[in-house]
């Protein structure tokens, strides 16, 4: 009765995946995980020393709505020497409350009802609800593992209409760990620049890039002003309860964009903006020394995954990993259910994030080499039976 009262988009959306699985787990004693997509790291102490003492020198009030002036300078003097990315801190950039936020804000800049956005399968569980609230309808372009999970010129071109507003990236990619170097996006600019297609470029996983550096479609002069760029510190700086993140736009989409967030949000969380200005200052070391680690665990769970039998590409980037699973004639839930059933070990079902992630688990690698050690003896247990 009381859900006639509510708004219909709201009520029919379906709770994700990740978490109705993870209820399943935590409800059993002595569950391994290689489930949550967050660091295993604490975030760098002297970014902590640097909040605490914002708090203690009563920083505790707003800052401007777009960010402490000094945070916006030290993000684009770190986009200018990590990513070779002109933004300028009064005129291109938002401090927001996580990638999250920036994700919304995008979306409902840019739709309207009607328009669609461009998602690319398998993809974050956020971005199809997001879509869905702002109004929009979410089209979907399938990745393939034997592309390694890039989108291609023909994908694209295919999956543009009349009503095509905008195309949501994420790369490094949750959940594949996929990533577009500057040879992959070269073919599809000319198609985002002919249909002046906006570009929401979700960087959140920029900085855990193994081998090469980092690509964003705004390193593209020629749609650079299409794009919409979204980061943020919970990922590389180990910082996902602090809640900041940041969005970078031309100048016009910034000056609107920014009135959704003044008006829902006021400004991102104090303590952290002061937080994120030490860590942008003094903390690359320690973003170096979590990437190494990163690489180590991702070379060694690749390794065993393949070892005992589940095909796994390689991932560029992020802390996923999505080996194919079709091999044991399960669907993924079923795969992931009776894993945690019979060896107590979590994983997500690669459906979670859309149809095309059908026949594929998505595994984190944010835990010690120890823990997926013991994780990776379990499901060669497990798949014993399908041999
Ligand atoms: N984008 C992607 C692809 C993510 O995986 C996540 C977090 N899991 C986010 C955005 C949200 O990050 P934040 O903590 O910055 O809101």
């Amino acid at each position: 009765m009381y859900e006639e009262l509510l708004n219909k988009q709201v009520v029919d959306l379906k709770p994700s995946g990740i978490r109705k699985f993870f209820d399943l787990a935590n409800t059993k004693k002595g569950v391994i995980s290689l489930g949550v997509g967050e660091p295993d790291f604490a975030t760098p102490w002297n970014i902590c020393e640097a909040a605490i003492y914002s708090i203690k020198s009563k920083k505790t009030h707003y800052t401007a709505n777009k960010g402490l002036p000094e945070l916006r300078k030290e993000v684009s003097l770190y986009l200018k020497k990590q990513y070779d990315l002109d933004y300028s801190a009064e005129k291109n950039m938002i401090i927001t409350v996580g990638g999250s936020e920036a994700i919304d804000l995008s979306l409902r800049a840019v739709l309207e009802k009607g328009d669609e956005v461009i998602l690319l399968q398998p993809c974050y569980v956020a971005y199809e609800p997001a879509v869905l609230l702002a109004g929009g309808i979410p089209k979907f372009i399938e990745l393939k593992s034997e592309n390694e999970f890039k989108l291609t010129k023909e994908q694209l071109q295919a999956a543009i209409t009349d009503k095509t507003k905008a195309i949501v990236l994420n790369f490094p990619s949750n959940p594949t760990g996929g990533v577009m170097t500057h040879e992959d996006y070269e073919p599809l600019i000319p198609i985002i620049k002919d249909h002046n297609l906006i570009v929401i470029s979700d960087e959140i996983y920029a900085e855990l890039c193994y081998d090469g550096k980092h690509c964003s479609p705004a390193n593209f002069d020629e749609i650079k002003d299409l794009v919409i760029l979204i980061s943020g510190f919970s990922k590389a700086f180990a910082m996902t309860g602090w809640r900041l993140g940041y969005l970078c736009a031309n100048e016009t989409f910034i000056a609107h964009i920014n009135k959704i967030h003044q008006y829902v949000i006021m400004s991102a969380p104090t303590a952290a903006q002061y937080g994120a200005i030490e860590g942008l200052r003094n903390g690359q070391k320690y973003v170096d020394e979590m990437v190494e680690q990163y690489k180590l665990r991702r070379n060694y769970i690749v390794s065993g995954f393949n070892r005992i039998g589940l095909k796994t590409h390689m991932p560029n980037g992020a802390f996923y990993i999505f080996p194919d699973i079709r091999k044991t004639g399960l669907t993924s839930v079923e795969f992931c259910e009776r894993l945690l059933e019979e060896q107590n070990v979590a994983c997500v079902p690669g459906s979670a994030f859309g149809n095309a992630g059908e026949g594929f688990i998505r595994v984190s690698y944010a835990y010690s080499i120890e823990e997926i050690k013991i994780a990776i003896e379990k499901i060669a247990l497990f798949m014993e039976q399908f041999k």
